[in-house]
C-alpha cells in the first residue's frame, strides 16, 4: 500500500497560510496590497479587538467581476502575472495569487466587490475556512472592493494561540499601515480600532502634502531632524530623509525603506546604511530613515519569500556602494544649523 497521499487542498491551504497569515497585521498587509494594486485612492480600515474579531479593508479600486469572485479565492489565481516573463519584471505589489486563497483557508471571509459603475451589480463572495466552498450572493457595493476577515485562525488552535494582545496586535497593524502609507502619499487611508479613528491620513499629491504625511507617520521630532536626499547614477535612483544623527533611536524602530515601493527587510540594505552611519552614531544608537530606492524590476528578484518581505538584488555591490556612498555623503554635508525641511 502506498503511504505517500495528494494533500486535501483544505489542509494544502492551511498550510500555505501558515506561510503568509502569522497574524492579524499579515491579513491587513496582504488586504492593502490588493487595493493598491487595483488602482484603490481611497482606503478605509476597520480592525475590532486587534484584528483576532474583525479586520475590514475597503477600497475604490477596480472591483472584481461577479465572474472572477470565486475565482479570486483560488490558490495560484491571479489578474497580476500570467507568464514566467511577467514574473522577472514584476510591477504589481501581489503576485503570487496566494493570499485570499490563504486567509479565507483560516478564517470567515467575505469579498463583496464590484467592477461597474451600478452599485446594484455588486456580489458577495462568503467562504468559511472548514470546506472552503464559496457562494456567490448580489450585494450593492460601489465600485471597488471590501474584504471582511472575521475570527482569523479559528479553525487553527495553535495559531491563535500565538495571538498576542490586542494592543500588540493592534500595533503590527498600525505598523503596517504606516508603512504602505509612506509609500503611497497620493492614497488616502482611514484606521480604525474599536470604531475609533486612530490614524487619518488623507492623499498628498503636491510636496508639502507630501510632508505632512511624512510628519503624520513619523512624528514632528523626525520632520525637525531630518534631511532630505536624492540622487541618480546610472538605473539607481535614492530618494527620502535621513534622520541627523541627534535623531538616533535607542531602537530599530523607524527605518523604512522601501524598493520600487514595496516596504522591505534586507541585510545589504542596513548593512551599507549603518556603515554610512558609522562615523556619526553613538554604538547601540539606531539612525531612523524613510528611502526609497527604485531600479528597473529586472534587477531585483522579489519572488524570494512568500511574505514578499525579502529581495535579492542581482547586483548587490553596486546596491551596497551605491546606498553607502549616498548617504556618507549626505551626512558628511550636514553643517550644524542647518534647516531641515518645514510641514507645510
Ligand atoms: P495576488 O494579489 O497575488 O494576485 P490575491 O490572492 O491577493 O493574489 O488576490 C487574487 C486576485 O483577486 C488578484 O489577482 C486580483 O485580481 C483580485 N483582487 C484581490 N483583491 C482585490 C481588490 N481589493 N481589488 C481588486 N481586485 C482584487
Ligand atoms: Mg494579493
Amino acid at each position: 500500500m502506498s503511504r505517500i497521499r495528494s494533500l486535501d487542498p483544505r489542509i494544502a491551504n492551511q498550510i500555505a497560510a501558515g506561510e503568509v497569515v502569522d497574524r492579524p497585521a499579515s491579513v491587513v498587509k496582504e488586504a492593502l496590497e490588493n487595493s493598491l494594486d487595483a488602482g484603490a485612492r481611497r482606503i478605509d480600515i476597520d480592525i475590532e479587538a486587534g484584528g483576532s474579531q474583525l479586520i475590514r479593508v475597503r477600497d475604490d479600486g477596480l472591483g472584481i467581476g461577479r465572474d472572477d469572485l470565486t475565482l479570486a479565492l483560488e490558490r495560484h489565481a491571479t489578474s497580476k502575472i500570467s507568464t514566467i516573463e511577467d514574473l522577472e519584471a514584476v510591477a504589481t505589489l501581489g503576485f503570487r495569487g496566494e493570499a485570499l486563497a490563504s486567509i479565507a483557508s483560516v478564517s470567515r471571509m467575505t469579498l463583496t466587490s464590484n467592477a461597474s459603475d451600478s452599485v446594484s451589480d455588486g456580489c458577495c463572495a462568503v467562504a468559511e475556512g472548514r470546506d472552503m466552498s464559496v457562494t456567490l450572493r448580489p450585494a450593492p457595493h460601489p465600485r471597488g472592493t471590501s474584504l471582511e476577515v472575521r475570527d482569523l485562525f479559528y479553525n487553527t488552535p495553535a495559531r491563535r494561540k500565538f495571538l498576542r494582545t490586542e494592543k500588540t496586535e493592534f500595533g503590527h497593524i498600525d505598523e503596517v499601515v504606516r508603512r504602505q502609507a509612506l509609500s503611497r502619499s497620493d492614497v488616502s487611508f482611514t484606521l480604525r480600532h474599536n470604531n475609533k479613528v486612530v490614524r487619518s491620513l488623507p492623499a498628498a499629491d503636491d510636496d508639502g502634502l507630501l510632508l505632512r504625511r511624512l510628519s503624520g507617520v513619523c512624528g514632528e521630532a523626525f520632520m525637525a531632524q531630518c534631511v532630505s536626499i536624492e540622487r541618480e547614477a546610472g538605473a539607481l535612483m535614492l530618494q527620502g530623509w535621513v534622520g541627523l544623527p541627534t535623531f538616533s533611536r535607542s531602537q530599530a524602530d523607524l527605518q523604512y525603506f522601501f524598493v520600487n515601493g514595496r516596504v522591505i527587510r534586507d541585510k545589504l540594505v542596513s548593512h551599507a546604511i549603518k556603515q554610512a552611519y558609522r562615523d556619526v552614531l553613538f554604538h547601540g544608537r539606531h539612525p531612523a530613515y524613510v528611502l526609497f530606492l527604485s531600479l528597473p524590476p529586472a534587477r531585483v528578484d522579489v519572488n524570494v519569500h512568500p511574505t514578499k518581505h525579502e529581495v535579492r538584488f542581482r547586483d548587490g555591490r553596486e546596491v551596497h556602494s551605491f546606498l553607502f556612498s549616498t548617504l556618507h555623503r549626505a551626512l558628511a554635508d550636514i553643517r550644524p544649523g542647518e534647516s531641515a525641511p518645514s510641514v507645510a
